[in-house]
């Protein structure tokens, strides 16, 4: 499988360069070239598999020519084995990895929030770090993961990769504003190739230090920086498998299925829109934001411009503009990477852009959207613990709120993805008037954990020479 940027001027890659490459030089993202497409009997031979057996299947096009199926299914089955298969050291701690839960009438919740930090991303972080790993080792080098984080992607990367021998993490996070449980299930892994930084600023101060760091890597003596964002192609590969997952559980592939995702850079849905494009027969994809809505906008209104950032209850999906989705807009331009980036120059240039008719009509056939403010999403919380005791984390709440108002019929099954755990996030549900959730069982000494974190003032070169320092 080769992979190719969305602008059109970067060299076609295979799967273990992209996996290291991040951005491609062109400034555009990676996609798969030509995406692998399975036949509905050969979906429907897959009905009853473990999840890690399913994600053999789903995965395995993307990689074969880099790794070994036999390597390739160990990798899996060490992610997202359960506890037989791993000898109880299972990373997610419900058997069915992913599971569905009914919450009306063909309503379903997918439970994404399982993994060691209770949030989605542990779905392709914990891949991705032992991808990282096997890939380092084969080609006997070291890598440094820098990331900056607002919670979730932070611990979520370090739980993935704190057992890689071959790579070295350093997220910073915004000394003083990340909620507590966030910091603890980042400062509380030890290990001496992991190093959490505390930046006296923002977030934005954290990211913009990152970005100049990739910019200008020779404070590294010669190591190379390796993205964990959403950008990095296998974290998109490895969230198609649950779209499969849930289908194969619901009737499919002989029927469709519907999903809403409460959406940030857009990583997540865009792998919903390639598991259809593989052969998966999805009838709806939500696109669900909060009032950080330059998606919502753009598939409602044609305004793509980046409005100002606003903070709300549900941090994970504040963005400006939605990194991943340049990917979608490569297709829907007819994977032509020369017109995709001159859209990109506009949008980014600030001065906003409108998708042509012909590409927005393409657009709103794949995508329904829905946008919820904090109050609505407040009242949601409180309205769906009255109707089923079911507790929502914010996020998850927007995007269950946007598959009850924007799905087109009753007989579909609708899947509203489940992002998190409420615990994460507990302010929306006591000022929805409930009880503040309480940790899992298998969280529940993380308060007393030790705790291993450096401050440093919001000063590149401060930064740059305690990684120095650090790495020897
Ligand atoms: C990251 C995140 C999202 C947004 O996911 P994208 O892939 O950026 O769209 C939604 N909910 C939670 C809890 C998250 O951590």
């Amino acid at each position: 499988m080769k992979y190719i940027s969305t602008r059109g001027q970067a060299p076609a890659l295979n799967f273990e360069e992209v996996l290291l490459a991040g951005l491609a030089t062109d400034g555009g993202l990676y996609v798969p070239e030509q995406l692998p497409q399975f036949s509905k009997e050969e979906i429907a031979s897959w009905a009853g598999l473990s999840y890690a057996d399913l994600a053999k299947k789903v995965i395995a096009p993307f990689v074969a020519d880099t790794i070994p199926q036999a390597d390739l299914d160990a990798i899996i089955d060490e992610t997202y084995g359960t506890r037989a298969a791993t000898e109880g050291k299972n990373v997610f701690a419900h058997d069915a990895v992913a599971p569905l839960k009914q919450l009306d009438s063909n309503l379903w919740l997918l439970e994404l929030f399982h993994g060691p930090t209770l949030a989605f991303k542990d779905f392709a972080l914990q891949l991705l770090g032992r991808l990282l790993d096997y890939v380092l080792e084969k080609r006997n080098e070291r890598v440094v993961i820098m990331g900056a984080t607002s919670g979730d992607t932070g611990s979520a990367a370090i739980e993935g990769c704190k057992r890689c021998d071959n790579v070295d993490i350093f997220i910073l996070h915004p000394h003083q504003r990340v909620s507590d449980v966030q910091r603890k299930q980042m400062t509380t892994i030890i290990g001496d190739n992991i190093h959490n930084l505390a930046i006296k600023g923002n977030f934005d101060d954290c990211q913009q230090m990152v970005k100049q760091s990739f910019a200008d890597q020779s404070f590294l003596g010669g190591r190379k920086l390796v993205a964990v964002n959403s950008i990095n192609w296998a974290r998109i590969m490895a969230q198609i498998v649950y779209y499969f997952h849930a289908s194969l559980s619901l009737g499919g592939p002989h029927r469709e299925v519907s999903f809403a995702v409460p959406t940030g850079n857009f990583g997540d849905i865009f792998a919903g829109y390639l598991a259809k494009g593989m052969g998966l027969p999805v009838k709806q994809l939500v696109v669900a934001t909060n009032v950080n809505d330059i998606l919502h906008r753009c598939i409602s209104a044609n305004d793509y411009s980046p409005q100002e950032l606003v903070h709300t209850l549900s941090p994970s999906m504040d963005i400006m503009v939605s990194s991943n989705f340049e990917r979608l807009l490569f297709d829907l331009y007819g994977r032509d990477g020369k017109a995709t980036g001159e859209l990109m120059a506009r949008m980014n240039g600030g001065q906003g852009a409108e998708l042509e008719p012909a590409r927005l009509a393409k657009a709103r056939e794949l995508f329904d959207s829905y946008r919820l403010d904090d109050e609505g999403c407040i009242d949601y919380i409180a309205e769906m613990f009255e109707r089923s005791e079911e507790l929502l984390d914010p996020h998850t709440a927007i995007g269950v709120k946007a598959a009850e108002v924007c799905r087109r019929d009753s007989e579909t099954p609708m899947v509203a993805l489940a992002t998190a755990h409420p615990v994460k996030f507990p302010e929306p549900v006591v000022k929805a008037g409930l009880n503040s959730p309480e940790l899992p069982h298998h969280l529940e000494d993380l308060f007393d954990r030790e705790e291993r974190c450096t401050v440093l003032d919001n000063d590149l070169a401060a930064v740059h020479a305690h990684m120095a320092e650090q790495l020897g």
